[in-house]
């Protein structure tokens, strides 16, 4: 293991960096660093790109099979993602939904992505496979891999998540708030802490709008694949303040690391655990916001006049 990125690996970082211009006008990116470093973090480089940057992105990392697949899969969606290889994170600017709620939900969209680059932790982990050498990166903030599986999603997700949702909660226009408030039938005094209930599958979730965002087409109201993860995680901080300060410090000392486990263990044995073995998906959130809900709420959150959730 080392802390060194491999030389090989610095030189494709820098030609990722310098193959398109990051398309960060309109966007108050010195705001969101500023924002990621009011906690201490350190968050990492970016590429924010077009889909008419695609192609040309494609032609950097021609043998990076995971790189090509998520090019592949940007186009036209809303999409971006951390490459702890690269320690570089890839934001699709999606121009459709910034239509709708204005550029804090991109900002928002690029702390998600900084908020995993901010682990320090991460090493090079590198193996001798005969022919070649095999390079991987284990550990990315919560979130460890190996042989095939992931454990800990569900932390890092959502810690992300959180990040994401207080960002935009803090540095949302005023006119974005309120248009997005009366689309929801809320006083338009309302804060972003305020939620409405949704179900999924059969279970009904209150999410606070600042989770939430208008699609492209002005109907209905959205939130990431990874918002249960954020919800979940939020809840079990305000049961347990002392967890907030923990997932901060586990970005960068090994000490924060072990208090993750201790602090939710400590609320509901093997609660941790439960939580750490879930996949990347949103069933699998589903399901630990559910455990959340179920172990350490009695089964039921209980929405207050305002509509804010009220435990
Ligand atoms: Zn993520």
């Amino acid at each position: 293991m080392t802390d060194e990125m491999p030389e090989h690996l610095e030189a494709d970082k820098s030609r990722l960096l310098d193959s398109i211009d990051s398309r960060h006008e309109g966007l108050d990116i010195e705001q969101v660093n500023y924002f990621l470093g009011s906690y201490g973090l350190k968050p990492r480089e970016s590429v924010i790109f077009y889909d008419e940057d695609i192609d040309q992105l494609k032609e950097v990392l021609p043998e990076d099979r995971s790189f090509q697949t998520f090019l592949d899969d940007a186009r036209g969606r809303r999409c971006g993602a951390y490459f702890p290889r690269y320690q570089t994170s890839l934001l699709r600017r999606p121009r459709e939904y910034e239509a709708t709620n204005g550029p804090v939900v991109t900002e928002g969209f690029l702390v998600h992505e900084l908020s995993h680059s901010t682990s320090e932790l991460a090493s090079y982990k590198i193996t001798d496979l005969g022919d070649e050498i095999g390079i991987s990166v284990p550990r990315c903030g919560q979130n460890v891999s190996g042989e095939g599986k992931s454990w800990g999603n569900f932390f890092e997700e959502g810690f992300a998540e959180m990040m994401r949702a207080e960002y935009v909660k803090t540095f949302q226009g005023e006119a974005e708030r309120v248009k997005l408030l009366t689309r929801l039938g809320k006083p338009s005094e309302s804060t972003l802490d305020a939620s409405i209930p949704s179900s999924y599958r059969d279970l009904t979730y209150y999410i606070p709008l600042k989770y939430a965002y208008i699609t492209p087409d002005n109907n209905n109201v959205q939130i990431s694949v990874t918002t249960m993860a954020g919800m979940g995680l939020e809840l079990i901080c305000k049961k347990e303040p002392r967890l907030w300060n923990a997932l901060i410090s586990a970005r960068k000392e090994m000490s924060g690391l072990r208090e993750v486990p201790k602090i939710i263990n400590g609320l509901k044995s093997g609660l941790y655990t439960d939580l750490r073995a879930l996949g990347y998906s949103r069933e699998d959130f589903s399901d630990g916001y559910k455990k959340i809900v179920d172990s350490l709420f009695d089964g039921k959150l209980s929405l207050n006049d305002q509509g804010d959730i009220n435990i």
